[in-house]
């Protein structure tokens, strides 16, 4: 057996954990393709979810990045689904920000006891789907800006369909979505991959209104061949973005657009939390100390921060009094 390293690094020359957008030459058809190698790998990697838990919440990532891109602003898009089934919820959200890296991140919550009930091959409907599940994106563009959020019922046998479904019920935009999260054959990394096709409203790209011209058969055709991707394709290493394009639509020509790199980071800090802890009574404070420390758990990121009992009550007095938190908080590591 070859040995793994702790650490997985992108190989060299990687075209890995991108976005690439694209259009269809001719047609009012764009799309969006993604790949995730150490993005997803580290994600998942960082908790121990079921086999079947860890590919749905891969492809949610994947989703995320993909809607997260489509954004004209730098903000944040969440995507969260909820339901009664083993996995209550999954969330997964997409940061963008100055330097034009996109920031992803996700966990699932999950119910063992229910969780145990659907076997070893539990059905996409049966974990997320079940008892009035939704999925609910949300954008956010920052204070002082308004909140968007569109919510979709989990119906469908895949998370594409819900999130075609998403787009047709709430955009009336028609879309079509393959999105897939497996394990890579030979290093066993886990690896995602996904890629949408989007038919805009006329003249949304700028073209000349043809009225005669037949669209809808336009779409079909990049729809079609949208869905000729096979699985493998959409995980494959040695296979770039802009290869898989050129290889669906080269008969009619693609033109592809700046990349977005993507890298998997959380934002969660001690700073932070002690903002969360300093918000609490002195008495609350008391009650969650434990062992003689207040330890707070990042369920994005499976980290753990402990904080003593005297940093908490110094944050909340100082929270209580007004004063800025980085003058009073002494003991916290920043330098
Ligand atoms: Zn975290």
């Amino acid at each position: 057996m070859s040995e793994t390293p702790i650490v997985v690094k992108d190989p060299a020359g990687s075209r890995d954990n991108e976005i690439r957008p694209f259009a269809i030459e001719g047609m009012d058809v764009r799309g969006r393709a993604v790949r995730l190698g150490t993005v997803v790998d580290q994600i998942l990697k960082a908790h121990d979810y079921p086999e079947p838990v860890a590919k749905i919440l891969g492809e949610l990532l994947t989703l995320t990045a993909m809607l997260g891109s489509m954004l004209k602003f730098n903000g944040i898009v969440t995507i969260q689904t909820k339901s009664g089934g083993p996995v209550p919820m999954m969330v997964a959200d997409y940061e963008l920000k100055e330097d034009g890296v996109g920031r992803l991140r996700g966990y699932a919550d999950i119910n063992a006891e229910t969780m145990a009930q659907y076997g070893k091959n539990p059905s996409f409907h049966g974990l997320i789907g079940s008892k009035n599940g939704y999925l609910a994106l949300t954008i956010d563009q920052g204070e002082d800006m308004d909140r968007y959020q569109g919510i979709v019922e989990l119906k469908g046998e895949t998370l594409s369909e819900v999130a075609r479904n998403y787009f047709q019920n709430s955009e009336q935009t028609p879309t079509e979505i393959r999105l897939r999260c497996d394990h890579d054959p030979v290093t066993n990394y886990w690896r995602a991959g996904g890629i949408m096709v989007q038919h805009l409203a006329r003249g949304e790209t700028g073209q000349e209104r043809i009225l005669e011209r037949n669209t809808a058969e336009e779409w079909n055709r990049a729809s079609v061949l949208m869905h000729s991707v096979k699985t493998e394709e959409l995980l494959d290493p040695q296979l770039t973005l802009d290869q898989l394009l050129y290889r669906l639509y080269n008969e009619d020509g693609v033109r592809v657009f700046d990349s977005v790199a993507l890298v998997h980071a959380c934002r969660c800090s001690r700073e932070r939390l002690i903002t969360v802890i300093s918000q609490f009574s002195d008495d609350d404070i008391d009650h969650m100390t434990v062992d003689g420390k207040i330890s707070v758990h990042c369920q994005f990121c499976n980290s753990t921060y402990d904080f003593t009992p005297e940093e908490a009550h110094a944050a909340h007095a100082a929270a209580a009094e007004g004063v800025p938190e980085e003058t009073s908080d002494e003991t916290s590591d920043k330098n």
